[in-house]
């Protein structure tokens, strides 16, 4: 059952640019005029700390606000980010919009009413009739937290507006990798903003560069922005489960007393200290290798090392707390940066095609701060970044190098906490179990 739902969010899933000749359409009668990054399917309103009992979730999956409508009237949604340098009605034209209404985006009152909203990387979701007529067109202003939608009525293109007004709730998902984790998001009607938290969360256990491989899955509960039943944004992960390799990775968001957020895992250590396993971030744009591609190439022990290929300008990330040590020109090494984590751990970063704006040597990094950007400075043939891992100035292998953790709950925190993710963990294991009843 948990499946069928599965693949109804696949079909609610936001398009993508490369999907485009793909139409999606849209199953979801209340997600007509504008609907968001996600589906409202196993949805259990409220916050996460008190979970409702599993039957609650399989009641909101029949929730009235799916509703199947006749295949013919049926929109085409599609979702993607502005680009640079283009218009509202480019923008439009490009995700299927009929040119004729496309182009009256561009008309005087209506560029006015959204000067200033609309900039590249503005999210625009779009629903269309299959001949290109115009359901409606939207986009947020999360500054203002106000809705602007674009109708069109008798031939005429129409702008209104009106005030989000948000509820967040709790949704759940899991998915299999069998290409790549995009791809199972894509499956699992999962935005990218999921895959790259989970990825950020996972970063020390798991290097999604390298490690991942066909059958890993993942189960995730995260929040969701709803306005008046509409997905607008998604928020935090409460609770995530990574099987990577055969190997369950679990990790809680945890509140401290003094309001910090930390991601523990299960036996209470947290993901946050001690260092990423990969120093690249992780995106649709810089993960697009196929599993059998392995992205990393090269003996570590001739040249001390390992190298990522990615695609120039990916971002490249401090993998733990440092300061610098070294930036600047190294033979060989091209645009170089070293940082200093501690009085024992060094890590180096070669070929890069720039640094981060401003940085020096001795300022302060945070881990998963971006300190450059890939290149293919010095001695190489083609982009892609070489990093070190030292240990008392010795080089260790950075795929396989045990890891420090640092301040794990214990004693008393450790029982709160266990007692405090409890709810989170039973809905984890009966999302694991529906997904394991559907494949079976
Ligand atoms: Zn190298």
């Amino acid at each position: 059952m948990f499946g069928e739902k599965a693949i109804i969010l696949a079909h609610l899933k936001k398009l993508r640019e490369s999907d485009l000749r793909k139409r999606w359409r849209l199953i979801a009668a209340a997600a007509i005029s504008t609907l968001g990054m996600a589906a409202a399917i196993a949805v259990v309103p409220g916050q996460g700390q008190n979970l409702p009992p599993k039957e609650t979730i399989l009641t909101s999956l029949s929730s009235p606000k799916i509703a199947v409508l006749v295949d013919d009237e049926r929109p085409y949604i599609r979702q993607d980010k502005v680009r640079s340098g283009e218009s509202l009605g480019s923008a439009l034209r490009r995700l299927g919009v009929l040119s004729t209404l496309a182009h009256q985006a561009n008309r005087t009152d209506i560029r006015q009413a959204l000067a200033g909203k609309l900039q590249p990387g503005t999210v625009l979701t779009v629903a269309t009739s299959a001949e290109g007529g115009l359901h409606s067109a939207s986009l947020t202003d999360s500054t203002t937290d106000r809705l602007f939608i674009l109708e069109e009525h008798d031939g005429k293109l129409e702008l209104r507006s009106e005030n989000l007004n948000l509820d967040t709730r709790v949704q759940m998902q899991g998915g299999i990798v069998q290409s790549s984790l995009f791809a199972a998001m894509d499956n699992a009607g999962l935005p990218d903003a999921i895959a790259e938290k989970l990825a950020e969360i996972f970063g020390d256990d798991i290097n999604f560069h390298s490690d991942l491989i066909k059958g890993d899955r993942f189960s995730v509960i995260y929040e969701v922005a709803y306005h008046q039943g509409r997905a607008i944004r998604t928020g935090r992960i409460l609770a995530a489960e990574f099987i990577n390799r055969g190997q369950k990775h679990t990790a809680y968001l945890h509140t401290h007393p003094d309001g910090r957020e930390e991601y523990y895992n299960r036996e209470g250590r947290s993901h946050a200290q001690g260092f990423l396993r990969s120093p690249l971030e992780f995106s649709r744009v810089s993960s697009g290798f196929s599993l059998r591609q392995h992205p990393v190439f090269g003996n570590w022990r001739e040249h001390k090392g390992v190298d990522y290929a990615a695609p120039h300008g990916t971002a490249v990330k401090a993998t733990s707390d440092g300061t610098v040590e070294f930036i600047g020109q190294r033979n060989g090494y091209g645009n170089f940066v070293i940082l200093r984590h501690g009085d024992k751990y060094t890590t180096a970063y070669g070929h890069l095609s720039g640094y981060a704006g401003g940085l020096k040597t001795g300022d302060r990094v945070r881990q998963g701060q971006v300190i450059a950007y890939v290149g293919s400075t010095g001695w190489s043939t083609g982009p892609h970044l070489h990093y070190e891992f030292r240990i008392d100035g010795i080089h260790q292998n950075p795929l396989t190098v045990a890891l420090p953790n640092n301040n794990p709950l214990s004693g008393i925190h450790l029982q709160r906490f266990r007692l405090e993710v409890a709810a989170l963990e039973r809905q984890l294991a009966h999302l694991e179990s529906s997904r394991n009843a559907f494949l079976d």
